[in-house]
């Protein structure tokens, strides 16, 4: 569905990235807006329950980098 836009940024929800943080998606993580120059980052969680491994600044920096440069999804 392309009308559903991010909350965050409003660009289309669709190709935000989701990223397992521990590797397993029922522990959530987080996601990143593809869009060049977008700082979309948010956190997601799975079965109710909020992201169990949020990342230091630093490294959300470095996954978003590696988003915008099409190392995922
Ligand atoms: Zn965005
Ligand atoms: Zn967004």
């Amino acid at each position: 569905m392309a009308d559903d836009l991010c909350e965050h940024c409003r660009h289309p929800f669709d190709p935000h990235v989701m990223i397992a943080t521990t590797g397993d998606p029922d522990d959530g993580g987080m996601m990143i807006c593809p869009e060049r120059d977008c700082t979309c980052v948010s956190t997601w969680g799975a079965n109710g329950n909020p992201a169990k491994l949020v990342p230091a600044p630093e490294e959300v920096e470095e996954l978003r980098r590696r988003v915008h440069h099409g190392e995922f999804g």
